[in-house]
């Protein structure tokens, strides 16, 4: 028998993934219902075609041109403006972009923080860089007070703090004010630098589901200017529609972004990624017209489970946190067998559903009023 010389602390655990079934109605994975229109997947192929004909060679390293598409899409956006393509990073989805912040800020002898309950990633990119791990607490409305924030930052004295906004699997956002002053308590309250002085920690505000947000509610993009330490990060794989072309990417000091480009891999980011990619941002328009519909789709379901006499946390993203369910592992494989799938996550007693289209969402209503026998 030969064994295998497994780091120890990576010993018999088991790769992280929500289950990927051939079910009739998806609702467990965040992703956005619709398919590409026949037009975009024409314009993708395209692009992927002329992409095709240079694939000898190796890509575009620095994809400076994907980079300046993004800055120009997130400032249609969020507004965000003042940012070129050096304050840009991108890379296969935005958790490999957070794995690098994780890479080039983390490590041994430091630690990265976050607010529990929160993004099941996170510690997995601490473990994998060897970076400690420490969670602080969400209040029980899923709200983060920013005392305690602070507090815990000056405690622990986190390299780098992982913020998610909208928060999955809650759907809640952090207000502007929250975000402010973890920022400003954090640039000195990252690990001693070699002389003694103060540093400070890296915020990243993970923005996954940013399109999402209820009106009034900001982008910390807004702020990202006047903290160096600060980025945001956001992907294509939510309200874009792309999850799988796999496009992350991370707005953020050109300082900060200068630091990524160190510890990523060469080439990582395909020739195919990068006309995929762009060749989507082309039809924005199109794409995010269907996030209102979405928006809608969960401010109704956030209604009729409140109907239900369910508890449910106010959504800002694509998904709903509601609860308390006696067997949520029941509730789960019930509506399984009646062809939905849904995501047990969060604290026990609480369930995940993520919003699809207007038809699978009443297929979930009537599944869950049969299964709870109402
Ligand atoms: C889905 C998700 C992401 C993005 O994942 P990709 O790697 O870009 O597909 C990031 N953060 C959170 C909290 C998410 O739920």
């Amino acid at each position: 028998m030969t064994s295998l010389t497994v780091r120890p602390d990576l010993a018999g655990l088991t790769p992280y993934g929500a289950p990927q079934l051939d079910v009739p109605v998806l609702l467990n994975v965040n992703e956005n219902p619709h398919a590409p229109s026949e037009q975009v997947v024409r314009d993708i192929t395209d692009a992927v075609a002329e992409a095709a004909r240079g694939l000898n060679r190796y890509p575009d390293r620095e994809f400076l041109p994907l980079r300046t598409d993004l800055a120009e899409y997130l400032h249609v956006e969020s507004g965000a403006t003042g940012l070129r393509a050096e304050n840009i990073w991108a890379a296969n989805g935005s958790n490999e972009v957070m794995l690098h912040v994780l890479q080039a800020f983390g490590g041994p002898g430091r630690t990265a923080l976050s607010f529990a309950p929160t993004y099941s990633m996170y510690p997995e990119y601490a473990r994998d860089t060897m970076t400690g791990w420490v969670t602080g607490r969400r209040e029980e409305d899923f709200t983060l007070d920013p005392e305690h924030a602070v507090a815990q930052l000056r405690e622990h004295r986190p390299a780098v703090v992982l913020l998610a906004s909208p928060n999955n699997p809650t759907g809640t956002a952090l207000p502007l004010d929250t975000v402010e002053a973890i920022a400003v308590a954090a640039r000195t309250t990252g690990p001693e630098g070699a002389d003694g002085t103060p540093t400070a920690s890296v915020v990243v505000v993970d923005e996954a589901y940013a399109e999402f947000r209820r009106a009034g509610t900001p982008s910390a993009l807004s702020i990202l200017d006047r903290h160096p330490h600060l980025a945001v990060a956001r992907t294509m794989s939510k309200a874009f529609g792309l999850a799988g072309a796999r496009v992350g990417y991370l707005a953020a000091a050109a300082e900060l972004v200068d630091v990524l480009r160190v510890v990523r891999l060469p080439y990582h980011l395909s020739a195919v990624t990068q006309a995929v990619a762009r060749a989507a941002l082309r039809h924005r328009g199109e794409l995010m017209a269907q996030v209102a519909e979405l928006r809608a789709e969960r401010d109704r379901c956030v209604a009729w489970l409140r109907e239900q006499g369910f508890t449910v946390a106010d959504s800002d993203a694509n998904f709903v946190l509601f609860g308390p369910v006696e067997d949520r592992e029941q509730v789960f494989r019930d509506l399984l067998d009646r062809g939905v799938l849904i995501r047990v996550v969060g604290p026990p007693g609480w369930l995940r559903v993520s919003i699809g289209t207007a038809a699978e969402m009443a297929a979930f209503r009537a599944a869950l009023q049969e299964v709870l026998g109402k």
